[in-house]
């Protein structure tokens, strides 16, 4: 049987060690941290991501502030909000729920948002930080990953990494973060020619196709580590994600489960980036 790496354990570590941080932070510095949610409209799935953010906010000890506005906002009424968050010393990150309605445009709600709050870690500025090795926030679910890698006592330098997806939020950033961690790295993506001959030569596939199952054995190498990404729900209400869990687990040396893989980490490490602004914000 493969390693299973264990999303759920690992956030709920990184969740203890935040919380003690943050107790800490208010002891002896005398600083709180809090984070700022916006929510356009009500789509179930975003309300189901922000009640869990808040959740989590409340659990670690950081304060969370709701803002939940009409599905016709528009985008001046979204810009002026963000504009007063920027400006308020006590909000230290600011995140707004995607995807927003038709008549806002997201880059430029994202790149509204003051960089040092940018706790989603979508601002060009973060991206470009990332790029050139400078500080700066990481989209949560790469940065998820890679302690998913570190964390499960997986060597990554010097190992051929492939990764199937290239959005902003996904593969982009996850080369970049496992590049800075010195693997050989490969993008693939919807217009790939021979996808199976590039997959198989990983030693760590990362699997960010938004196609469910889509990833069988012979995509992968025997022996290699494979981190899925993907979360989809059947008519049944069953969660699965862009790999064939039970086709593939036989032959790698390590996978992530979905659910209980990445899905959990995407959290924590929003948490961890809220502490790491309401630190450098002091
Ligand atoms: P996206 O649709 O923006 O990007 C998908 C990428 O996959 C594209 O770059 C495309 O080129 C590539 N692709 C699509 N079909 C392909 C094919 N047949 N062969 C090769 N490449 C192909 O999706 P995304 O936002 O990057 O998300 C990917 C998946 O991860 C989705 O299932 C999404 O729900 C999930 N996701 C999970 C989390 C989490 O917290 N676990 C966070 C973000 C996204």
């Amino acid at each position: 049987m493969p390693q299973n790496i264990d999303g759920k354990a690992i956030s709920a570590q990184i969740k203890e060690e935040l919380k003690e941080k943050v107790a800490d932070l208010k002891i002896s510095r005398g600083i709180s941290i809090c984070l700022a949610v916006i929510q356009v409209g009500s789509d179930p799935a975003s309300s189901v991501y922000v009640g869990n953010k808040k959740k989590a906010c409340a659990y670690i000890g950081i304060d969370s502030r709701s803002y939940e506005l009409p599905e016709e906002t528009t985008q001046e009424e979204l810009l002026q909000l963000i504009d007063k968050l920027n400006n308020e010393e006590e909000v230290n990150g600011i995140l707004v729920q995607l995807p927003l309605p038709a008549q806002i445009d997201e880059d430029v709600v994202i790149r509204a948002i003051d960089p040092r709050k940018d706790v989603d870690g979508f601002h060009p500025q973060s991206v470009g930080a990332l790029c050139i090795g400078q500080p700066g926030f990481v989209s949560c679910t790469p940065a998820g990953i890679i302690q998913l890698l570190k964390r499960s006592g997986i060597e990554i330098a010097g190992r051929e990494c492939v990764i199937i997806g290239r959005s902003n939020i996904v593969g982009k950033p996850m080369a970049l973060l496992i590049l800075r961690e010195n693997a050989t790295v490969t993008i693939a993506h919807s217009r790939t020619e021979n996808l199976r001959e590039v997959t198989r030569r990983a030693d760590i596939l990362i699997v960010a196709t938004g196609k469910p199952k889509m990833i069988t054995r012979e995509y992968v190498k025997e022996g290699a580590v494979v981190i899925d990404v993907g979360i989809h729900r059947n008519e049944a209400g069953k969660l699965c994600g862009d790999v064939d869990y039970e086709d593939v687990a036989p032959v790698c040396s390590a996978i992530t489960p979905v659910p209980g893989g990445v899905g959990p980490m995407t959290i924590a490490m929003l948490m961890n980036n809220c502490v790491e602004a309401g630190i450098a914000g002091r």
